[in-house]
């Protein structure tokens, strides 16, 4: 595939603005997807942080969870961050809704209770460079499980896995739109340029 890539940010809420300026300043085109016919010819999808009860009760509302269930088995790229992972993973304590399920991983919502609700650190990604990485996380979820298959890609200072990666899935538990710091776009940006893996 060559060309421009066209990107669909999942539109239906949360921070989905913010997200289409990231892969707009990376020259892809970003168009935000609100029912599931907006998801033909894209590239790649990223579903964004908000609150994952919400996203959940809407994606099943709209017809998206079946439908994004069985894209991301056919190597459809998908990124999803903070309530977009959790809507990725294929367990989550604290969860009742069904979501897309996809990739090997547990996680569990709002994982730093009160005191931590939000704050922001350089965690360092080897995948995207040397320079560590301005994570910023906002009653954010973490991976409590892997199962092989999964790459972990950056992790807190005491081991607890925040961002992964699994063939054409990659999940953060921070908000990476967030800051003008682009790496984590343009490494999904290369996922999907990559084209569906077979
Ligand atoms: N706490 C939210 C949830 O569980 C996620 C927060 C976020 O996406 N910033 O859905």
């Amino acid at each position: 595939m060559n060309g421009k890539k066209k990107i669909g940010v999942l539109a239906l809420q949360g921070a989905f603005v913010e997200h289409m300026a990231s892969l707009e300043k990376l020259g892809a085109e970003a168009s935000p997807v609100r029912l599931p016919r907006d998801l033909e010819n894209l590239d790649g999808l990223i579903i964004p942080g908000g609150e994952s009860t919400t996203i959940a009760q809407l994606m099943l509302f709209y017809g998206f969870t079946k439908v994004l269930r069985k894209l991301s088995q056919d190597d459809f790229p998908i990124f999803g961050t903070c309530a977009g992972m959790i809507l990725l993973a294929k367990s989550t304590l604290d969860l009742d809704a069904e979501t897309i399920g996809a990739m090997d991983i547990k996680v569990r919502r709002n994982a730093f209770g009160r005191q931590g609700d939000s704050f922001e650190i350089s965690l360092s990604v080897p995948a995207l460079g040397e320079v560590p990485f301005p994570a910023v996380f906002i009653r954010a979820p973490v991976i409590v499980e892997t199962e092989p298959g999964v790459e972990i890609l950056a992790s807190l200072p005491d081991g607890t896995p925040v961002a992964a990666k699994q063939k054409n899935l990659l999940v953060s538990a921070f908000h990476p739109e967030l800051n003008s710091d682009l790496r984590f776009h343009a490494y999904f940006l290369d996922i999907a340029s990559r084209g569906r893996i077979h």
